[in-house]
């Protein structure tokens, strides 16, 4: 049976008060919440107010990327051991922005999963097509070359303590949320992908739905077998929305 996770990704947004505020918001939704786990991945400087913020509640954090080095000379990166030592649990990495405008490879993105494991942090895998992608049908073959990489690297026991996010491209800050049935397909055959390496591993790990995920698209998508909750942009900055999203996970 896997757990049911709602994860907002802040993106490059925030203020000291905002973040203040939407934390405390996330409080009691994540309470009552027993059935679904709650996290939110900040920008790395506001990770430290989270941690203090999140002491005693049942809100997870995480960080929205991380660096493939531990220490060293890297200017302006941060490390997956700094980024455990403030509290962690999790660090996306691959995230489709992290892709287009630093022009993470597969490569690169598989050897910074495998840097926040080494770290004892949860990689939160972002695998997904673009628009003409999709258009070509090449989803699939797009969505296994981005696992492969990682697969790879690190093996596939290495999902056992990983999430992998189904983001579409086209879906993410665009108001058009995949719709159930296509997410659904995705997802089943992300998981039949794993599974042809290990059966064990692709029917335990997490598959979050990212796209445009909002308080009214939210209970069909998390409704199908394959969805184990979402990462969500832009509505998790809004607490009542995000609040809706959580609900409809539990
Ligand atoms: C995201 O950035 O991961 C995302 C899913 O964004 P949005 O919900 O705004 O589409």
């Amino acid at each position: 049976m896997r757990k049911p996770l709602v994860m907002g990704n802040w993106k490059l947004n925030g203020t000291k008060e905002s973040v203040t505020s939407l934390v405390k918001a996330l409080i009691e939704p994540a309470a009552q919440a027993t059935n679904v786990e709650v996290a939110v991945c900040a920008p790395t400087i506001f990770i430290g107010l989270v941690e203090d913020l999140a002491k005693g509640t049942e809100i997870n954090y995480g960080s929205e990327d991380c660096d493939v080095h531990t220490s060293g000379a890297f200017t302006g990166e941060n490390s997956p051991v700094m980024i455990k030592e403030f509290g962690c649990k999790y660090a996306i990495v691959g995230h489709s922005e992290r892709r287009q405008y630093h022009n993470e490879t597969n490569e690169v993105v598989a050897a910074k999963f495998k840097a926040a494991q080494e770290a004892d942090l949860i990689p939160v895998l972002c695998i997904g097509e673009s628009l003409a992608q999709f258009e070509a049908n090449q989803t699939t073959e797009v969505c296994k070359t981005q696992l492969q990489a990682v697969i790879d690297l690190c093996g596939i026991k290495a999902f056992e303590k990983a999430v992998i996010a189904y983001e579409p491209i086209w879906a993410i800050g665009t108001g058009k949320t995949a719709t159930p049935e296509i997410a659904q397909n995705v997802h089943a055959q992300i998981r039949a992908y794993l599974a042809s390496f290990d059966k064990d591993v692709a029917a335990k790990v997490q598959i979050l739905y990212g796209g445009s995920c909002n308080a009214k698209t939210a209970p069909e998508l998390f409704a199908q077998e394959d969805i184990d909750g979402g990462l969500v942009g832009g509505a998790s900055l809004k607490p009542a929305d995000f609040a809706a999203i959580i609900n409809a996970a539990n």
